[in-house]
Parts: structure tokens; sequence; C-alpha cells
């Protein structure tokens, strides 16, 4: 690509950039290579150069520059024209026989001289695949003695040697042979003519055949090695690293010619334009491989935009060969080729300048095949001496930048692995901190809530205590506040309560209530006699006597007040009420009360009132018959029971 290149920009403007750069990297080639002097021996006219063969010549003779010239601007081509012997001839010059891109028809002279006696067998070499129109005119003292019309518009196998260049045999007879030839071309004209000792073309040819199989070897090797890769990773870099190598590689070997020896050797028409074809689609593959692997969309937009457009660009090119003449698409190829090589140089430096790493041997890659680029083209100028690695700069070049690319892909594969390794142990280790955290927290509220259930359970105990307490001081001052303080019998309080409900359930249920009322007889004699302590006991004692006979549900035994006392009876009617009034009384008479060593005793008298409650009955009536019966018994002599008659 290289050498086609330096052919391509010949004439153009772009050339400088090149020339400049080659003259940097010319240094560099120069102490790296070892000096070898081209030899050739010429004498004769500059227009007409002479150059000498022999048994004992080197067997290869560039014959370079030193050429006589005539430009024929009519370029048209007819079988039978005859070379412009009598015309003014000039001297090329120029370094090398280059021409660049032009529509003229090129003729070009020079002689050889047989040294020997007798015939020599040599061989003239095109040394470039690609020539419309190559005819050469071997000429004996004015005589024509072998005319050959070759060119890529006629089928391979009408070549006489078959090889890629265009090879013409020649048998030179003693003393001066005239070479005239004529080149035509769709594309550029380059004339690198080389004079050869048959036996050694073909050795030659086969080193060089072993060199270029290395080479696709090399790049066939890597197009499968990154297919597999492709398939593995379905990383879209690998289909644009595969499509540049595979598609350079096409157009290595067209533009080499062999395609057109091997693979397509009749295929005149497509063999016109394949090189266009495939600049355009390896064009388009760098810079899509540029594109994706700068990742230049998160990069810059300018720099998108401006890879985005030589895309469109080549691929509206890649179209183009297939219509357009093969003279106009290989200059736009051509003209495309070095804005993008250079496009994806700068980007690849300015990304790496920025801080991406994987774009180091991207860089590196480029570089390689702009220095081949210069290498050949110092080549071409005879700026740095011939030899093996600078004639092979360009397939050099490749190897490099295509293992090279290869290596890019995998450092940035290696890169994006360790970041994502790199990220995976940051989460997982933020994960276990962040479990820690989880479980220290739990931790913490089970502590917590553990202790909160041990203090509630212990604050429930404690308030149930409490509560306990407080039921119990409840109940106790209930019962204190219901009970008479002496007798330990139910109070007046307790009696007014406790009586309404006994009454108002009697009402409800239609049943009888039955009130004793009962005073101690003559207590005041007792008080006054004995004293009132034992006034006291008397109490007391008349209470524990009567407790154990009220217990029935519903039934209160109470202190009225002083020495008189109340019992209330839930459906009992009056003859009963009576009969207990009388055993009350009669236990009350037996009763003996054992004070300060002597006993005593005493009497009581008894109201007895018992009744069915209507609804209109108040209590108050009711305690007031039982208190005129008691009245009635303690006015008919005490120590006795009356009924009070109520209705
Ligand atoms: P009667 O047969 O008519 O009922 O005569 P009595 O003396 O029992 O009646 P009175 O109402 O005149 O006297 C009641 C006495 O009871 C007066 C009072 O000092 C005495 N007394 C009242 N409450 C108590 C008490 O709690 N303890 C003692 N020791 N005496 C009391
Ligand atoms: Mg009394
Ligand atoms: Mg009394």
């Amino acid at each position: 690509m290289a050498n086609f290149l330096q052919h391509c920009f010949n004439r153009q403007v772009s050339l400088a950039h090149l020339k400049l750069l080659s003259n940097f990297f010319l240094l560099i080639a120069l102490v790296l290579l070892v000096f070898k002097p081209a030899a050739a021996v010429t004498r004769g006219d500059a227009s007409f150069p002479v150059f000498e063969v022999s048994t004992t010549d080197s067997g290869r003779i560039e014959v370079g520059s030193r050429m006589g010239v005539l430009v024929d601007t009519s370029k048209i081509q007819t079988e039978g024209e005859t070379p412009p012997v009598d015309q003014e001839w000039q001297t090329i010059t120029r370094r090398s026989p280059n021409f660049g891109f032009t529509d003229d028809a090129y003729w070009f002279r020079f002689q050889i001289e047989n040294l020997e006696k007798r015939n020599l067998s040599r061989f003239i070499e095109l040394a470039v695949p690609f020539l419309s129109d190559v005819k050469l005119y071997h000429y004996k003292n004015g005589v024509l003695v072998k005319h050959y019309a070759l060119g890529n518009e006629r089928p391979f196998a009408q070549r006489p040697v078959r090889y890629r260049n265009f090879v013409m045999p020649v048998n030179l007879v003693p003393g001066p042979n005239a070479i005239y030839m004529r080149l035509a071309s769709n594309g550029t004209i380059e004339a690198p003519l080389r004079i050869w000792e048959p036996e050694r073309f073909y050795a030659a040819s086969n080193d060089e055949s072993l060199a270029q199989g290395a080479v696709i070897g090399i790049l066939l090797i890597m197009i499968a090695y990154n297919l597999f890769l492709l398939f593995a990773t379905r990383d879209i870099n690998y289909l644009y690293y595969v499509g540049f190598v595979a598609n350079y590689m096409l157009f290595h070997l067209t533009l080499t010619g062999y395609m057109f020896a091997y693979v397509w050797p009749n295929a005149v028409y497509w063999n016109g334009f394949a090189i266009s074809t495939f600049m355009a689609s390896t064009g388009l593959f760098s810079a899509l491989f540029c594109n994706s692997f700068l990742r230049l969309s998160n990069f810059s937009v300018p720099a998108y935009y401006l890879m985005r457009a030589l895309i469109l660009l080549c691929t509206g090119l890649l179209l183009l060969t297939f219509v357009l003449p093969y003279s106009l698409t290989v200059r736009l190829g051509a003209g495309l080729t070095f804005p993008i090589i250079a496009t994806t140089l700068v980007l690849g430096y300015w990304r790496w300048w920025s801080g991406a790493k994987f774009a180091r041997f991207y860089c590196m890659a480029w570089t390689a095949i702009l220095i081949a680029l210069a290498v050949l083209n110092a080549n071409k100028h005879g700026w740095i001496p011939l030899n093996v690695w600078t004639e092979n700069a360009s397939e050099i070049g490749i190897v490099l930048l295509v293992l090279l690319l290869s290596l890019t892909l995998a450092d940035r594969i290696n890169n994006d692995r360790m970041l994502k390794l790199n990220a995976q142990a940051v989460a997982l280790a933020s994960e276990r901190k962040a479990r820690a955290i989880q479980q220290a927290l739990f931790k913490v509220t089970s502590d917590t809530n553990r202790e909160l259930e041990q203090r509630v359970q212990t604050r429930t105990t404690d308030l149930n205590a409490t509560l306990e307490q407080l039921k119990e001081a409840n109940e106790r001052l209930q019962l204190l506040s219901t009970t008479d303080g002496l007798t330990q019998i139910r109070n007046r309080a307790y009696f007014n309560t406790a009586v309404m409900a006994e009454l108002s359930r009697a009402k409800r249920m239609k049943t009888a209530l039955s009130i004793i009322l009962f005073d101690i007889d003559h207590f005041k004699r007792i008080n006054d006699t004995c004293g009132h302590l034992a006034g006291d006991a008397c109490l007391r004692a008349l209470a524990d006597l009567l407790r154990p006979r009220i217990q029935r549900p519903g039934d209160i035994l109470a202190r009225y007040g002083g020495e008189e006392f109340v019992v209330v009876l839930v459906g009992v009617d009056q003859p009963h009420a009576i009969t207990l009034a009388e055993d009350f009384r009669l236990a009350i008479e037996r009763l003996q009360v054992e004070v300060d060593g002597g006993m005593l005793s005493f009497t009581a008298s008894f109201g007895v009132v018992s009744v069915i409650p209507d609804a209109s009955m108040q209590l108050q009536d009711i305690l007031s018959a039982a208190d005129k019966a008691l009245y009635l018994a303690k006015h008919e002599g005490r120590n006795c029971v009356r009924a009070a008659e109520f209705s």
C-alpha cells in the first residue's frame, strides 16, 4: 500500500507531508541499514544510455531513471505503431521513473550491449503489475527483432512469462541492442525496469514468493485468530479488524498482481478496477475500526463526526468503484487514503495523550505503517540503498501494523478485564462491608429489642404487681370504707347502697324482702356500770355471733349506728323473717361476754318488716316501718320481736 501511495501522491500536493515525514525517518533508516550501493555500468548518450551485459555480470541490472523519455500526449493505442526513433528524446530528470497519474502515454528507450560473442538470453522486467498497455520493441541495427504487446486489459495467459509483473524475454545478439517501450495507464505510470539473467530472475522470484507467502500466511493467521476471538467475545472491534486485514490483504495481492496471476487470470474487467474497490473497502474498515476502537463518540464530537464523514466517503467510493471509471476512482481512493491514515494516527495519539492507555499499541501500529511508507518513499527516491529490508518495507510495515493492531485489541480486552475485575473486587468489598454493617445493625437492633422486651417485661411485672397492690389497696379501702371499724361487719354507708340494690332487684323480680332492725336493751347501763370498753366488747361479741348466720348472697348484716343493727334478708317473707329474728334474739339472750374476769349478758329488741315491693315503694318508708316495729318492741317490754304491718 505504501508503495502504491507513493506513486499515487507522486504529483499530489499531499506528498509534501509524506516527504517531511520520510526525511525524518530516513535518518533512522540510514543508521539502521547497511549501505549497499547499486551498481550499473552505463555509457552513451544520456537520452539513449547503454547497459552492458555479459556472462560475468551480476545478473540483475537496475535501469532506474537512466532512460530516454518521450511523452506521447495522443495516447492512441494502435497495434502497429512504431517507436518515434527520429524525434527529440529527453533524459529523465526525476530520480525515479515514476510519473504519477497521467493520461499521457510514455515512451522509454535504452540500449543493452552484449559483450559476448554469442547471443545472451535476458528478461526485461517492468516491476509493476498494473499497466493498461505495455509494449516493447527490440531492435538490432535498426531492424525490429522482437515485439511484445502486454497489459492488464489482456488475459493473464497471454504473458510470455507467468509472473505477476510484466516480464519480457529478449534474445540479445552480440553488440548493441536497442529497447523501446511504450507505457499507457488508467492509473499511474511508472517504469522500474530491470534486466535479469533468467536463472537469477527465477531464484529471486522464488525468494519473493516465499516472503510474500510468509506475509500472507501471517495475515491469514491473524484473520483466523481474530475471527475466532470475534465469535468468542462478540466484540465488534474484531469484525472491523478482520475486515480491515482481509481487505488489505486482497488489496495488496491485487496490487502486486498475485490475484490476477493466480485467482482471476481471465477476469480482465474486474481486474481493471479491483484495486479501487479493495482500497475503498480497506479505508472503510480502518475508519470503522478507528471510530469504534477509540470510542470516538464518547471522546470528542468533532472527531466522531469527522470519522463518520470519512466512513461515509469510503462507503460512497466503494459503491462508485463499480460504476465510475477506474482512472477516476483510483485517484479518489488515493486522495482519501492519506486523510484516513493521518486522521486515525492523529486521533490515536490524541486519545493516548488524553489518558487512554489502550491507544498506545494502536498508535505504534499506525506509526509502523507510516515509517514503512517513509522508508519506501526514500527508497524510491534513491535516498537510501536498496536491500531486503527497504525493498520489503511495505510488507514489513503491514505485518507490524496487523500484529500491533491485534495486540492493541488484546491489550484493551485485558484492560477491560482488569477494570471489570477491579470493579468486581470493589463491589465485593463494599458488599462485604455492607453485610457486616447490616449484621452489626441487626445485632444492635436485636440486642435493643431484647433489652426493651426485658424492660417491658420487668415494667409489666412491676406494673402488674403495682396494679395488684393497688387492687388490694383498693379492695382494702373499699372494705374499710364499707366496714365498721369496731365490729368488722358492714357499716351504715354500705347498708344504704346495698339495700337500694336489693330493693330494686326485689321490685324487678317481685320477690320478698325483709328488714330486721334491732337495738341492744339498756346499753347505756353497760357502759355506765362496766365501762365503755366493755360496751365495745359486747358490740363485737354480738357481731361475731350473728356474722356466721347471715351468709347468703344478697343478705346484709350492718351496724346501723351506736348499739343498733340491721339485717336485710332477700326472698324471705314475714313469717320466716320473724322466725329468724326470734332465733337471733334467743342467741343474744344466751350470749355471755367475758369482761374483766366476769361474764356479761344482754338482750336486744327487734322490729321486723317484710314486703314484696312495688315500683313506687320507698326505702325510707320500709325503714320507718321497721323502726316503728322496733319502737313497739321496746315499748312492750324489750327482748322481743315485733313485726310491722306494711302494705
Ligand atoms: P334502751 O333500752 O331504751 O335502748 O336504752 P339504752 O340505754 O340502750 O339507750 P340509749 O340510747 O339511752 O343509750 C345508748 C347508749 O349507747 C348511749 C351511748 O353512750 C352508748 N353507745 C353508743 N355507741 C357506743 C359505742 O360504740 N360503744 C359504747 N361502749 N357505747 C356506745
Ligand atoms: Mg339505741
Ligand atoms: Mg338501747
